[in-house]
């Protein structure tokens, strides 16, 4: 993935087939896919790849309990079968996760085991593990940290987790190696139109500020929060087709909530559910459920959301946590599909919307992480019909993505560092032949120098928060170390770049005023 061999493709390149605006989840999948069956696909990002909603989930690769509570049977089977292929095709950023649901009267647990186990059955072979009842004893020597009072027992069921992010890297990777060509940093400002019908688009690039006039056989609309933006731009629509709503995450140190399994906490006072969940040795609390107009790239957390999951939290376990205890919050708006009259966003569907626009344009609105593969297929088939181009067989079901290592080939480097799967050996390599390479960048974690070159050189960082926000997640999981690591990168970067020292310095102050975001004395 090079930047600048990107960037001479828009220039040698007439006419694309598909162009992707928006590089999340969603607008990578459909990278993935279209390239992937030999189609000349362009995937423009206004930001960084998982800028948006991609970077800021749950982490949690799951079918969706609640979602079979609202009688959502169809998308709780897909998303799990859709679950058992990313655990297949990406082991090195997916694994499986323990869940457990407490019970404190003796017939919750029957009732919550019903739920599970139909759950389970509908993942079919793709199962994870079975759903297990606990007793009490049992439930506590899993989550030793829980308040045990009045607690009688619970459930263990299984879904899985991800680093969001880093697979965002990986799927841009395997879209490149497909054949796609992938742009950070580069928007769509506009659209070509010829008798109404979209022709191309045009686009700015952020970091040189180079205009493109790029022409394509079809478009595809992949930005999330922000489509109705892009909407406006291509068919002067008023009307909304997003609803957003807020989701607020806290990171807490791991001890207050010690053991290798997640808690499921499953009915908020709102009628949610909350996570407590292991995630690279923090303890991530979440979410909530929040209806907002504004759509921002930096979306602020509300006082009441924190207080929400303090609060929760606060009843099952035994060690109280507050403010202080906050080592980062973030917030990331769910790109909800407006259907009807609904106004509770937590009632509304996660399914993905797909419509074809008067202007020839590609709508994709809705869906989830975990589903982000089969709505990419569902969004390119309807894309190539459109177009009349030729029709094409999808080839990313069992598609091992960039990194695929075998899960149970005993790997030989530092655990932390598997998350880069096969290309760990490689960063390993980096180290062993120049030393210096294995200083840490702040010393209370184990990233390295090699591995903010390695994503300089590899996985197309630009800036000092591609790296410390979305390719090493430290921002997410400690802002204030991350603020203080910000300079040490900031000035390999600098290095690694050719930029002068001005750069780095603006560097390392435009993202020290973003991290106080994620510090809670801000609010
Ligand atoms: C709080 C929360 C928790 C969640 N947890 C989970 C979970 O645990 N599991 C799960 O499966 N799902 C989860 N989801 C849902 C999932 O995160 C989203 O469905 C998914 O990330 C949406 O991806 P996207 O690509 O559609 O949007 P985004 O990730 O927002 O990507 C859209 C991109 O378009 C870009 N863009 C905007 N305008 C332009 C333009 N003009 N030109 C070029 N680019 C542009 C943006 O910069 C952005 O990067 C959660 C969502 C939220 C909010």
């Amino acid at each position: 993935m090079q930047r600048d061999h990107s960037l001479q493709q828009i220039k040698d390149t007439l006419q694309w087939d598909f162009i992707i605006i928006g590089g999340g989840a969603t607008g990578l999948g459909c990278a993935l896919d279209a390239g992937s069956r030999g189609l000349k696909t362009l995937l423009l990002e206004k930001y960084d790849f998982a800028k948006g909603t991609s970077s800021r989930s749950t982490k949690l690769v799951h079918g969706g309990v609640r979602y079979l509570e609202q009688g959502n049977i169809r998308l709780v089977r897909e998303a799990l079968f859709e679950r058992g292929r990313l655990l297949k095709n990406a082991p090195h950023v997916c694994h499986t996760l323990a869940f457990v649901v407490p019970s404190y009267k003796w017939w919750q647990k029957w009732y919550y085991a019903f739920g599970l186990w139909w759950y389970e059955f509908l993942s079919g072979k793709l199962s994870l593990g079975k759903t297990q009842l606990l007793s009490k004893n049992e439930a506590l020597q899993n989550l030793p940290d829980m308040a045990a009072e009045k607690l009688s027992g619970g459930v263990m069921y299984f879904d899985g987790q991800f680093d969001d992010s880093r697979l965002t890297v990986n799927l841009a990777q395997t879209a490149t190696e497909q054949g796609a060509t992938l742009l950070n940093y580069v928007g769509v400002t506009g659209f070509i139109k010829e008798d109404g019908i979209i022709k191309g688009v045009k686009a700015t690039d952020g970091i040189s500020g180079t205009t493109f006039e790029i022409f394509g056989k079809i478009v595809i609309n992949a930005t999330g929060v922000f489509a109705d933006e892009v909407l406006q731009m291509a068919e002067g629509n008023k009307e909304q087709t997003i609803s957003p709503s807020q989701g607020v995450h806290l990171v807490v140190d791991k001890h207050f909530f010690r053991g290798d399994v997640a808690l499921m906490i499953p009915k908020t006072e709102d009628g949610r559910v909350l996570f407590a969940i292991p995630w690279h040795d923090k303890l991530l609390l979440g979410t909530t459920d929040t209806p907002v107009e504004n759509i921002t790239t930096e979306p602020k957390p509300l006082k009441d959301e924190i207080d929400f999951i303090i609060h929760h939290f606060n009843l099952y376990a035994s060690t109280k946590i507050g403010y202080s205890d906050v080592l980062s919050v973030y917030v990331g708006l769910r790109p909800l599909a407006k259907t009807g009259t609904e106004k509770k966003t937590a009632v509304m569907p996660r399914d993905h919307h797909i419509v074809v626009l008067p202007s020839g344009l590609i709508h994709v609105t809705g869906g989830k992480w975990t589903t982000y593969r089969s709505m990419a297929e569902h969004a390119v088939d309807k894309a190539i019909a459109s177009a009349g181009l030729k029709k094409q067989a999808c080839k990313t079901q069992h598609m091992q993505l960039h990194g695929w290592i075998e899960s149970n080939v005993e790997s030989n480097v530092e655990s932390y560092l598997s998350i880069y799967g096969s290309d760990a050996a490689l960063i390993k390599k980096q180290i062993e032949s120049e030393v210096s390479l294995a200083e840490k960048i702040h010393p209370k974690y184990p990233y390295t120098k090699a591995e903010v070159i390695w994503m300089v050189q590899h996985e197309m960082a630009i800036t000092v928060e591609d790296i410390l926000a979305r390719r090493i997640r430290l921002l997410f999981l400690d802002a204030k170390a991350a603020m203080e690591a910000a300079p040490i990168v900031a000035a390999i970067m600098a290095t690694e770049l050719k930029k002068e020292a001005a750069w780095e310095k603006q560097q390392t102050e435009d993202f020290q005023k973003l991290a106080a975001g994620y510090l809670i004395y801000d609010l």
